[in-house]
């Protein structure tokens, strides 16, 4: 299988070492202006897979004036017709998505065995927007004794989209369905690190019959082009997604043209095992929720918060499950963690071993690289530390890699302290078979998202996003509708008002 995966990467690789990656914008493929370009690598075995144009605040200019000059016709275009050309991308996104899920992987060094449903999550996000269309307008009714006032919504106007390289398609499709539903037209700012499927995604789009300029794609740096693109003016609001860091410099070059913004920035994420738990299925979801998708995913729970009761018998199952987990090639049907997007972020992921040890906790099992794997590889070997304390770094910083760290805990009132004890507040997952206890740290927990008894299951219509530095704002559903769109008062008078006359003598 893992030849049948190398087949079908060895199909698309040729035109993207000869063609490179280039920016999509007014439905044409084209280099930067300035004709530069920067090379992207397979984190793989950091071989080559071609150049990627690098844009600047020329191409942000010229992509920005693309999505205000459709904007109009894309916002009046009939629901229905929306409607069809967002199925006929999430179509073409599931006719490619051989070609999809191996790109995505050789570019990012995710496991195929998730890739394979990045295209189908991706199509769900189009299809699932594509139903919502209709309903974008939609408002209150508001009515007083001489007056009806009702509210709708519409397009804010040309939106830019700034991605990070976890997951990029995936994420990518779930930021731009609701733009496209909404009438908004979109400038994608992809993440350096994995341009590839950004580029291809739009260009499908267009296939599908996705109207010239409604969805721009400009490759580039953050510091430039992403600079550029929160800073243009008619670019209205910026979807944001990212490290927390970064999230604040959005906040900072939107502020002067008053951009709307939605962050969705970094994690530590608590899973707090109480003694009462069904503890296989407990161990079943922190290892998944830690070390699926390379541990590189915001949502991910990278504290594990163990009651003492259980905490000896548990520790001893992970550290045997966490050392059988296969780290290899990401095309391999058979690997459970590839590599990590790339040797710098390798390094950070391996220091935090040595972080760990310093701050005293205990080192499980991993840390280090793994043999035999291709040199130049940015591969990790899945780490676990245990004994560990809720000030230590590796239980405050977002390490974003296959690293756990278990604390251990006796009462409610010291879980929650330690949950809470840090900067970020996206997910938190409680497993207790205790109903009462499970609503009262639900409640109690500083997160945007909480999961009982359960890994992260992603429900479209529920709002998505974080607390504290993880974030400001929520998408899914009629969430993302509020943040694409502008809510708009109409008032009617019913009959005869009064209204002051003045000037009469
Ligand atoms: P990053 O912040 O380095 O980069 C994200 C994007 O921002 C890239 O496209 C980058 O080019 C761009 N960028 C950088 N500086 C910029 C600037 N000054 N102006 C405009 N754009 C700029 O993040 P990353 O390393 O690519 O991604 C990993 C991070 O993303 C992690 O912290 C992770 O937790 C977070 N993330 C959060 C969520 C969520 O839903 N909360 C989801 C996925 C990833």
């Amino acid at each position: 299988m893992l030849k049948q995966n190398i087949k079908t990467l060895n199909q698309f690789l040729p035109n993207l070492k000869s063609n490179g990656i280039q920016n999509l914008i007014n439905g044409n493929s084209i280099d930067a202006i300035s004709g530069e370009k920067f090379d992207n690598t397979s984190p793989v075995d950091g071989s080559f897979i071609g150049k990627v144009s690098e844009g600047d605040s020329a191409d942000i200019n010229n992509a920005a004036n693309a999505a205000m000059d459709a904007f109009d016709a894309w916002k009046k275009i009939p629901h229905q017709e929306r409607k069809k050309i967002m199925y006929a991308i999430a179509d073409k996104i599931e006719e490619h998505a051989d070609e999809i899920a191996v790109l995505e992987s050789y570019d990012t060094g995710q496991a195929i065995r998730f890739m394979k449903k990045a295209a189908i999550r991706g199509a769900a996000n189009f299809r699932y927007f594509a139903d919502k269309a209709i309903d974008a307008q939609n408002g209150l009714s508001t009515p007083d004794t001489h007056h009806v006032n009702y509210t709708m919504r519409q397009a804010i106007g040309p939106v830019g989209i700034i991605t990070p390289w976890n997951t990029p398609f995936m994420l990518t499709t779930w930021k731009i369905a609701p733009a496209l539903a909404s009438g908004c037209t979109v400038v994608h700012k992809p993440a350096e690190f994995s341009p590839v499927t950004a580029t291809r995604l739009a260009q499908l789009a267009h296939e599908a019959g996705l109207p010239k300029g409604v969805w721009n794609v400009v490759h580039g740096f953050g510091e430039t082009a992403g600079k550029a693109l929160t800073e243009h003016e008619h670019i209205k609001a910026v979807a944001f997604i990212g490290e927390t860091t970064t999230g604040t410099y959005i906040m900072k070059q939107g502020a002067p043209t008053l951009k709307r913004v939605h962050l969705e920035l970094g994690g530590q994420n608590p899973i707090i095992v109480f003694n009462d738990a069904d503890l296989d299925r407990a161990l079943d979801a922190a290892i998944f929720m830690k070390y699926s998708l390379n541990g590189e995913r915001c949502t991910s729970s990278s504290r594990l918060l163990l009651h003492k009761d259980v905490y000896g018998d548990f520790v001893e199952k992970l550290k045997k499950r966490v050392s059988n987990i296969k780290v290899g090639h990401p095309l391999d049907p058979k690997t459970e963690v590839g590599p990590m997007i790339h040797p710098t972020h390798q390094e950070k992921v391996l220091s935090y071993g040595e972080i760990g040890k310093k701050d005293g906790a205990t080192l499980a099992c991993g840390g280090g690289k793994p043999a035999n794997l291709p040199e130049g590889g940015a591969y990790v070997n899945p780490t676990l530390f245990v004994d560990a304390t809720k000030d230590m770094r590796i239980a405050q910083e977002e390490v974003f890699g296959p690293f756990l760290t278990v604390i251990p805990f006796e009462t409610e009132a010291e879980a929650i302290e330690i949950a809470n004890s840090v900067r970020y507040g996206l997910t938190a997952y409680i497993w207790t078979k205790d109903v009462g206890r499970g609503h009262r740290m639900a409640h109690a927990v500083e997160a945007g998202m909480v999961w009982i008894n359960s890994q992260n299951v992603r429900h479209l219509p529920a709002p998505f996003g974080g607390v504290k530095y993880s974030g400001i704002g929520r998408d899914g559903g009629e969430y993302s509708f509020d943040f694409y769109m502008e809510t708009k008062n109409i008032s009617v008078a019913l009959g005869d008002h009064d209204i002051p006359q003045l000037g009469v003598q």
